[in-house]
């Protein structure tokens, strides 16, 4: 089976002929099958993903191919692909099909990647461990019997494996970086704006950014590079120009900040702190100026996050009514009927949970109390950044409070699990990029990942602090055995 290291050594492999696609292929449905018990793909494209690698076989022969030649993706389940099946892991999209493809899936294949399936998720991007699933949880390849993180938990999973290269994710409120964390890989949320939202199944559409999820920062920057920039299909997409951030990786030495309220935060584990303090005591030893920044809203995150996410979930999910999309009950007999008993049937807990949320604090009489109040308080997360920013280049802390947890250990409690993503909100909330790699492991072998936030658009950047740290490291390369 060939090695997987990355895009630019899996170019040359490909040129010298010591790999083919088609092999390449192979291998990652072998490994599909061989962990098939893991949930990390709800469908595979196995007959059509070796078609196009036969195909691209011959372009890379005839000089023809693109930069992304022969590397396999894996889309997590809302991210739409013409004329495949899309479901947002949820029963009300079962056997939906796509009638267009994600402005990134298009730019993705213009570059000769190769689709091989749709990973499980939580059911519309709603979670922190991929349990809300309507298609049973993925399992942690780690330990089987750990959450993979949420909600792009498949798609992590199938990169830690060495399923598929690389994968996209979607990232509201910390979906790509956590589940990177817990499973020891690269996760990157570009600053909202940098990818095209087309073709994303809504969540929460002010928040939402389609994002990488790869082994190494190197590859992080290659795919950022393919699917960032204008799109006349989305308008909140800049126009700003796009760095070919792949390509200038040298190393650099950021100004970095530690937000002093993260790390006394009541539930950060000691492991996790300890391995943060040992973190900035190497930086510290190598020369870098840490500074520690003020950064006081951090209790209202969380509840804002959720005020506002919810309320635009409640609106962008109305759309799934029983009669445009996918499922529709058998028991319904008149109009009423129809969107009652479709959606009670075809959405899951949490999601009717956030529905019902939304709905509260948008309606008349509580808009005031919550939904404004949450808008304010955004914009002073937002103006906080602003003032950190000037006195440094890169926020670090941990990315998540805890390494992964077992399944079922927090799903009774919302609050507990909403806690989870305490340090990942905050970019969403503000609309900056932030970004998770992989940085050792806590006292029981457990992935803990390392959460940098930079200013907009900073995505170069904060790729070429995110690759010196890892060239001076080893641990994206240590992970358990079996593991890729
Ligand atoms: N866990 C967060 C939530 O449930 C974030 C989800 C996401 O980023 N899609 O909303």
């Amino acid at each position: 089976m060939y090695r997987y290291s990355g895009i630019v050594n899996l170019s040359a492999d490909l040129k010298s002929g010591a790999v083919s696609c088609i092999s390449l292929v192979s291998d990652c449905i072998l490994r599909i099958h061989e962990k098939q018990h893991l949930n990390i793909f709800l469908e595979v494209f196995e007959e059509e993903a070796k078609i196009r690698a036969a195909e691209i076989d011959l372009k890379i022969k005839q000089g023809s191919a693109g930069k992304l030649a022969g590397v396999v993706v894996a889309l997590k389940d809302n991210i739409c692909y013409k004329d495949h099946r899309v479901s947002a892991s949820s029963r009300i999209l079962e056997n939906f099909t796509s009638l267009y493809s994600s402005t990134a899936v298009e730019r993705l294949l213009a570059e000769d990647a190769i689709i091989i399936g749709r990973t499980n998720c939580d059911e519309f991007a709603m979670g922190s461990s991929n349990e809300n699933s309507a298609f049973g949880p993925v399992q942690n390849p780690i330990d089987e019997q750990l959450v993979p993180g949420g909600s792009s938990g498949g798609s992590a999973a199938a990169v830690a494996t060495g399923m598929c290269h690389v994968a996209l994710g979607s990232d509201t409120g910390g979906s790509i970086r956590q589940p990177a964390s817990f499973c020891g890989v690269v996760g990157l949320k570009p600053t909202y704006g940098r990818v095209s939202r087309w073709g994303l199944i809504a969540y929460a559409s002010s928040f939402d950014q389609i994002g990488p999820l790869t082994q190494n920062v190197e590859d992080a920057a290659w795919v950022l590079s393919v699917i960032s920039g204008k799109d006349e299909y989305d308008a909140t997409v800049s126009s700003q120009p796009v760095e070919a951030y792949h390509k200038n990786l040298t190393s650099v030495q950021p100004r970095i900040a530690l937000l002093k309220q993260c790390l006394e935060a009541e539930g950060l584990d000691s492991e996790i702190k300890a391995r943060l303090n040992f973190l900035v005591d190497e930086l510290k030893k190598s020369g870098f100026r840490v500074e520690s920044v003020d950064f006081p809203y951090l209790e209202y995150l969380v509840p804002a996050y959720y005020v506002l996410t919810t309320a635009e979930a409640s609106s962008n999910l109305s759309r799934f009514s029983g009669i445009h999309y996918g499922y529709r009950s058998a028991e319904a007999n008149d109009l009423e009927s129809t969107y009652k008993k479709s959606r009670s049937n075809g959405f899951g807990p949490e999601v009717k949970r956030r529905i019902m949320l939304g709905t509260f604090v948008l309606s008349a009489g509580y808009y005031d109390a919550y939904y404004l109040k949450a808008q304010k308080i955004r914009r002073l997360v937002a103006d906080d950044f602003a003032q950190a920013f000037k006195e440094c280049d890169l926020v670090l802390g941990p990315t998540s409070p805890t390494v992964a947890f077992p399944i079922g250990a927090k799903s009774a409690d919302p609050v507990q699990m909403y806690l989870n993503d305490i340090y990942t909100i905050p970019a969403n909330l503000a609309g900056l990029p932030g970004m998770s790699i992989p940085a050792g492991f806590g006292e029981h072998g457990l992935p803990v990942g390392l959460h940098m936030v930079g200013n907009y658009f900073s995505e170069e950047r904060m790729l070429r602090a995110a690759h010196h740290f890892q060239q001076a490291t080893d641990w994206h390369q240590r992970m358990p055995e079996g593991i890729v």
